[in-house]
Protein backbone atom coordinates (compact mmCIF):
# COMPACT_ATOMS: atom_id res chain seq x y z
CA UNK A 1 0.00 0.00 0.00
CA UNK A 2 1.27 3.86 -1.13
CA UNK A 3 1.87 6.00 1.87
CA UNK A 4 -0.68 9.15 0.76
CA UNK A 5 2.20 12.02 -0.20
CA UNK A 6 2.85 14.75 1.83
CA UNK A 7 0.38 17.74 1.56
CA UNK A 8 3.28 20.24 1.46
CA UNK A 9 6.12 19.44 -1.11
CA UNK A 10 3.45 16.75 -3.19
CA UNK A 11 6.72 14.61 -3.38
CA UNK A 12 7.74 12.82 -0.52
CA UNK A 13 5.40 10.26 1.24
CA UNK A 14 4.25 11.96 4.07
CA UNK A 15 5.15 10.36 7.44
CA UNK A 16 2.90 12.56 10.24
CA UNK A 17 -0.54 13.84 10.32
CA UNK A 18 -0.86 17.27 12.03
CA UNK A 19 -3.60 16.78 13.69
CA UNK A 20 -4.12 20.80 14.33
CA UNK A 21 -3.88 22.01 10.86
CA UNK A 22 -4.59 18.59 8.98
CA UNK A 23 -1.66 18.57 6.94
CA UNK A 24 0.25 14.88 6.18
CA UNK A 25 4.05 16.30 6.43
CA UNK A 26 7.27 14.08 5.35
CA UNK A 27 9.65 14.40 7.67
CA UNK A 28 12.05 16.85 5.75
CA UNK A 29 8.79 19.40 5.29
CA UNK A 30 8.33 18.82 9.01
CA UNK A 31 11.36 19.18 10.02
CA UNK A 32 11.29 22.59 7.74
CA UNK A 33 8.02 23.92 9.57
CA UNK A 34 9.26 23.58 12.92
CA UNK A 35 12.24 25.12 12.04
CA UNK A 36 10.15 27.82 10.25
CA UNK A 37 8.33 28.40 13.13
CA UNK A 38 10.75 28.45 15.76
CA UNK A 39 12.30 31.28 13.32
CA UNK A 40 9.14 33.08 13.66
CA UNK A 41 8.70 33.09 17.20
CA UNK A 42 11.94 34.59 17.80
CA UNK A 43 11.55 37.68 15.15
CA UNK A 44 7.83 38.33 15.79
CA UNK A 45 8.48 38.67 19.45
CA UNK A 46 11.69 39.62 19.23
CA UNK A 47 13.69 37.40 21.66
CA UNK A 48 17.30 37.27 19.80
CA UNK A 49 18.50 40.61 18.16
CA UNK A 50 21.79 42.29 17.23
CA UNK A 51 24.24 42.91 20.43
CA UNK A 52 22.49 40.23 22.56
CA UNK A 53 24.53 37.82 24.75
CA UNK A 54 22.21 34.55 24.82
CA UNK A 55 22.50 31.61 27.55
CA UNK A 56 21.03 28.52 26.94
CA UNK A 57 20.00 26.49 29.87
CA UNK A 58 20.95 22.81 29.33
CA UNK A 59 18.57 20.44 30.84
CA UNK A 60 20.08 17.71 29.17
CA UNK A 61 16.50 16.79 27.96
CA UNK A 62 15.53 17.03 24.14
CA UNK A 63 14.00 20.17 24.56
CA UNK A 64 16.77 22.21 25.73
CA UNK A 65 19.42 20.29 23.07
CA UNK A 66 17.14 20.70 20.35
CA UNK A 67 17.11 24.16 21.09
CA UNK A 68 20.95 24.34 20.95
CA UNK A 69 21.26 22.97 17.94
CA UNK A 70 18.59 25.15 16.39
CA UNK A 71 20.10 28.04 17.90
CA UNK A 72 23.76 27.03 16.67
CA UNK A 73 22.45 26.00 13.40
CA UNK A 74 20.09 29.49 13.22
CA UNK A 75 23.20 31.66 13.84
CA UNK A 76 25.90 29.78 11.33
CA UNK A 77 22.98 30.34 8.92
CA UNK A 78 22.54 34.14 9.68
CA UNK A 79 19.15 33.59 10.66
CA UNK A 80 19.59 35.43 13.57
CA UNK A 81 23.02 37.41 13.56
CA UNK A 82 26.09 36.06 13.44
CA UNK A 83 27.14 38.60 16.21
CA UNK A 84 25.07 37.23 18.49
CA UNK A 85 26.63 35.28 21.60
CA UNK A 86 25.41 32.14 22.42
CA UNK A 87 26.53 30.42 26.20
CA UNK A 88 25.73 27.16 27.06
CA UNK A 89 25.50 26.17 31.10
CA UNK A 90 23.51 22.99 32.92
CA UNK A 91 22.70 23.52 36.59
CA UNK A 92 23.48 20.43 38.63
CA UNK A 93 21.03 20.22 41.46
CA UNK A 94 23.42 17.95 43.69
CA UNK A 95 21.11 15.02 44.46
CA UNK A 96 20.97 11.64 42.66
CA UNK A 97 18.02 12.18 40.60
CA UNK A 98 18.74 16.10 39.49
CA UNK A 99 17.79 16.56 35.64
CA UNK A 100 21.53 16.97 35.81
CA UNK A 101 22.43 13.14 36.29
CA UNK A 102 19.16 11.89 34.79
CA UNK A 103 20.27 13.43 31.35
CA UNK A 104 23.71 13.78 31.96
CA UNK A 105 24.66 13.59 27.90
CA UNK A 106 27.70 15.83 28.33
CA UNK A 107 29.56 13.92 25.47
CA UNK A 108 26.43 15.30 23.33
CA UNK A 109 26.13 18.90 24.89
CA UNK A 110 30.47 19.00 23.82
CA UNK A 111 29.74 18.18 20.75
CA UNK A 112 27.39 20.63 19.49
CA UNK A 113 29.25 23.00 21.60
CA UNK A 114 32.34 22.42 19.43
CA UNK A 115 30.20 21.87 16.07
CA UNK A 116 28.74 25.49 16.92
CA UNK A 117 31.30 27.73 18.65
CA UNK A 118 28.94 27.86 21.89
CA UNK A 119 31.22 27.52 24.83
CA UNK A 120 29.50 24.96 27.64
CA UNK A 121 29.74 25.34 31.78
CA UNK A 122 28.16 23.80 34.27
CA UNK A 123 27.05 25.32 38.18
CA UNK A 124 26.66 23.24 40.98
CA UNK A 125 23.67 24.21 43.86
CA UNK A 126 26.55 23.89 46.21
CA UNK A 127 28.95 26.68 44.21
CA UNK A 128 25.93 28.99 44.03
CA UNK A 129 24.00 28.36 47.29
CA UNK A 130 26.74 27.02 49.56
CA UNK A 131 24.10 24.45 49.99
CA UNK A 132 22.56 20.86 47.49
CA UNK A 133 19.39 20.49 47.08
CA UNK A 134 19.45 17.38 48.86
CA UNK A 135 20.22 19.41 52.10
CA UNK A 136 17.34 21.69 51.68
CA UNK A 137 14.57 18.93 51.07
CA UNK A 138 16.12 16.72 54.21
CA UNK A 139 15.95 20.09 56.04
CA UNK A 140 12.45 20.75 55.12
CA UNK A 141 11.23 17.25 55.19
CA UNK A 142 12.83 16.95 58.89
CA UNK A 143 10.76 20.07 60.27
CA UNK A 144 7.91 18.82 58.90
CA UNK A 145 7.37 21.20 55.52
CA UNK A 146 5.72 18.89 52.97
CA UNK A 147 7.43 20.62 49.91
CA UNK A 148 8.23 18.65 47.32
CA UNK A 149 11.62 18.00 45.33
CA UNK A 150 10.62 19.53 42.13
CA UNK A 151 9.37 22.48 43.95
CA UNK A 152 12.70 23.04 45.79
CA UNK A 153 14.89 22.65 42.70
CA UNK A 154 12.85 24.98 40.65
CA UNK A 155 12.99 27.53 43.16
CA UNK A 156 16.59 27.67 43.39
CA UNK A 157 17.22 26.76 39.63
CA UNK A 158 15.15 30.26 38.35
CA UNK A 159 17.56 31.70 41.41
CA UNK A 160 20.33 29.91 39.84
CA UNK A 161 20.01 31.45 36.22
CA UNK A 162 19.62 34.90 37.17
CA UNK A 163 22.60 34.29 39.56
CA UNK A 164 24.72 32.82 36.06
CA UNK A 165 22.95 35.49 33.80
CA UNK A 166 24.62 38.42 35.79
CA UNK A 167 27.85 36.78 36.47
CA UNK A 168 28.05 35.96 32.58
CA UNK A 169 26.71 38.97 31.55
CA UNK A 170 23.98 37.95 29.35
CA UNK A 171 20.93 39.83 28.37
CA UNK A 172 18.90 36.80 27.77
CA UNK A 173 18.24 33.23 28.84
CA UNK A 174 16.56 31.03 26.59
CA UNK A 175 14.87 28.01 27.83
CA UNK A 176 13.41 24.64 26.35
CA UNK A 177 9.85 25.00 27.25
CA UNK A 178 7.61 23.94 24.75
CA UNK A 179 4.24 23.86 23.75
CA UNK A 180 2.79 21.62 26.28
CA UNK A 181 4.96 22.79 28.94
CA UNK A 182 3.03 26.11 28.03
CA UNK A 183 -0.41 24.61 28.08
CA UNK A 184 0.14 22.86 31.15
CA UNK A 185 1.28 26.14 32.82
CA UNK A 186 -1.55 27.84 31.77
CA UNK A 187 -3.61 25.34 33.55
CA UNK A 188 -1.77 25.34 36.50
CA UNK A 189 -2.15 28.72 36.80
CA UNK A 190 -5.59 28.53 36.21
CA UNK A 191 -5.95 25.33 38.65
CA UNK A 192 -4.41 27.36 41.75
CA UNK A 193 -6.43 30.22 41.12
CA UNK A 194 -2.68 32.66 40.73
CA UNK A 195 -3.77 35.21 38.35
CA UNK A 196 -0.83 37.21 39.00
CA UNK A 197 1.52 34.58 37.94
CA UNK A 198 -0.03 35.50 34.44
CA UNK A 199 2.22 38.27 34.83
CA UNK A 200 5.09 35.94 34.15
CA UNK A 201 3.36 34.37 31.37
CA UNK A 202 4.26 34.74 27.42
CA UNK A 203 7.09 34.38 24.66
CA UNK A 204 9.17 37.51 25.80
CA UNK A 205 10.96 39.84 27.98
CA UNK A 206 8.07 40.89 29.57
CA UNK A 207 8.50 42.44 32.71
CA UNK A 208 11.84 44.50 32.40
CA UNK A 209 13.03 44.17 35.74
CA UNK A 210 16.45 45.70 37.52
CA UNK A 211 18.91 42.39 38.37
CA UNK A 212 16.26 39.67 36.93
CA UNK A 213 17.65 38.42 33.39
CA UNK A 214 14.63 37.92 30.95
CA UNK A 215 13.64 34.21 29.96
CA UNK A 216 13.06 33.45 26.27
CA UNK A 217 11.38 30.40 25.32
CA UNK A 218 11.63 30.14 21.35
CA UNK A 219 10.11 26.62 20.86
CA UNK A 220 6.88 27.64 23.14
CA UNK A 221 5.07 27.07 19.52
CA UNK A 222 6.13 23.56 19.05
CA UNK A 223 4.88 20.56 20.23
CA UNK A 224 6.29 18.38 22.48
CA UNK A 225 6.12 15.21 20.15
CA UNK A 226 7.10 17.06 17.40
CA UNK A 227 10.41 18.12 19.39
CA UNK A 228 10.94 14.33 20.25
CA UNK A 229 10.73 13.32 16.53
CA UNK A 230 13.43 16.13 15.38
CA UNK A 231 15.62 15.34 18.28
CA UNK A 232 15.33 11.64 17.09
CA UNK A 233 15.88 12.28 13.69
CA UNK A 234 18.92 14.68 13.90
CA UNK A 235 20.45 12.28 16.85
CA UNK A 236 19.86 14.22 19.92
CA UNK A 237 19.43 11.91 22.54
CA UNK A 238 16.57 11.41 24.70
CA UNK A 239 16.51 11.32 27.87
CA UNK A 240 15.94 7.75 28.76
CA UNK A 241 15.05 8.00 32.92
CA UNK A 242 12.03 9.52 34.08
CA UNK A 243 12.59 10.85 37.47
CA UNK A 244 11.21 9.22 40.40
CA UNK A 245 9.62 12.33 41.83
CA UNK A 246 7.51 13.23 38.51
CA UNK A 247 4.91 10.90 39.75
CA UNK A 248 3.27 13.22 42.20
CA UNK A 249 4.37 16.51 40.34
CA UNK A 250 1.32 18.42 39.39
CA UNK A 251 1.95 18.83 36.00
CA UNK A 252 2.49 14.82 35.16
CA UNK A 253 -0.98 14.79 35.58
CA UNK A 254 -2.23 17.67 33.80
CA UNK A 255 -0.21 15.97 30.77
CA UNK A 256 -2.58 12.95 30.14
CA UNK A 257 -5.69 15.18 31.16
CA UNK A 258 -4.37 17.60 28.14
CA UNK A 259 -3.52 14.74 26.02
CA UNK A 260 -7.20 13.07 26.29
CA UNK A 261 -8.66 16.78 25.61
CA UNK A 262 -6.58 17.13 22.55
CA UNK A 263 -8.73 14.57 21.15
CA UNK A 264 -11.64 15.80 20.80
CA UNK A 265 -10.05 19.67 19.97
CA UNK A 266 -6.91 19.30 18.20
CA UNK A 267 -5.85 23.10 19.19
CA UNK A 268 -6.55 23.21 22.92
CA UNK A 269 -3.06 23.67 23.43
CA UNK A 270 -2.90 26.32 21.14
CA UNK A 271 -5.90 27.60 22.30
CA UNK A 272 -4.52 27.61 25.93
CA UNK A 273 -1.03 29.27 25.21
CA UNK A 274 -3.00 32.21 23.59
CA UNK A 275 -5.55 32.54 26.37
CA UNK A 276 -2.30 32.54 28.58
CA UNK A 277 -0.88 35.44 26.45
CA UNK A 278 -3.75 38.02 26.08
CA UNK A 279 -4.28 37.62 30.39
CA UNK A 280 -0.63 38.10 29.97
CA UNK A 281 -0.77 41.09 28.60
CA UNK A 282 -3.44 42.45 30.84
CA UNK A 283 -1.50 41.54 33.96
CA UNK A 284 1.65 42.95 33.05
CA UNK A 285 0.02 46.41 32.75
CA UNK A 286 -0.98 45.88 36.44
CA UNK A 287 2.26 44.39 37.27
CA UNK A 288 3.89 47.31 35.88
CA UNK A 289 3.04 49.53 38.25
CA UNK A 290 4.22 47.31 41.19
CA UNK A 291 7.07 47.94 42.94
CA UNK A 292 9.13 45.47 43.06
CA UNK A 293 10.93 45.10 46.44
CA UNK A 294 14.33 43.68 47.43
CA UNK A 295 14.67 40.79 49.86
CA UNK A 296 15.16 41.62 53.34
CA UNK A 297 17.84 38.75 53.54
CA UNK A 298 19.66 38.37 50.37
CA UNK A 299 18.90 41.77 48.34
CA UNK A 300 17.70 40.09 45.18
CA UNK A 301 14.46 41.38 43.79
CA UNK A 302 11.15 39.85 44.96
CA UNK A 303 7.55 40.88 45.34
CA UNK A 304 7.40 40.07 48.34
CA UNK A 305 9.41 40.56 52.04
CA UNK A 306 11.06 37.62 51.91
CA UNK A 307 12.11 36.20 48.81
CA UNK A 308 11.10 32.46 47.89
CA UNK A 309 14.69 31.09 48.30
CA UNK A 310 15.12 32.67 51.72
CA UNK A 311 12.17 31.05 52.61
CA UNK A 312 12.77 27.97 51.94
CA UNK A 313 16.42 27.99 53.65
CA UNK A 314 14.92 29.40 56.67
CA UNK A 315 11.86 26.84 56.51
CA UNK A 316 15.38 24.34 56.40
CA UNK A 317 17.29 25.64 58.76
CA UNK A 318 19.50 26.43 56.59
CA UNK A 319 19.39 30.11 56.12
CA UNK A 320 22.28 31.09 58.04
CA UNK A 321 24.52 29.10 55.94
CA UNK A 322 23.03 30.30 53.13
CA UNK A 323 23.68 33.76 53.89
CA UNK A 324 27.14 33.36 54.75
CA UNK A 325 27.92 31.41 51.45
CA UNK A 326 26.97 34.77 49.69
CA UNK A 327 28.59 37.15 51.50
CA UNK A 328 32.37 34.99 50.69
CA UNK A 329 30.97 35.30 46.51
CA UNK A 330 30.66 39.24 46.96
CA UNK A 331 33.79 38.81 48.81
CA UNK A 332 35.37 36.96 45.88
CA UNK A 333 33.60 39.48 43.09
CA UNK A 334 35.05 42.12 44.59
CA UNK A 335 38.29 40.35 45.07
CA UNK A 336 38.92 39.65 41.47
CA UNK A 337 38.59 42.74 38.70
CA UNK A 338 37.58 40.04 36.36
ZN1 LIG B 1 7.12 17.19 2.14
ZN1 LIG C 1 16.20 36.28 49.76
Amino acid sequence: MDLPLCTRCGKRPANYLRRSSGERLCLNCLFRSIEDTVLWTIRKYRLIEDGDRVGIAISGGKDSLTLMYILGKFRRQGKIPRSVELIAFSINEGHPYSCFYRTSRLDYVQRLSEEFGIPYRIYTFKELFGVTATEVAHGLWSRGYNVHMCTIDGVLRRRAMNIIGRQLGLTKIATGHNLDDEAQTVLLNVLSNDLERFAWFGPAPMLEREDFIPRIKPLRFVREEEIALYAYYHGIPLMELECPFVYSNPRYNLKFTLAAWERDNPNIKYSLVSFGDSLARLMRDKAANVQLRRCKYCGEPTSRDVCRVCELMSNAGLLEKYLAHLRTLKLTDTQSPS
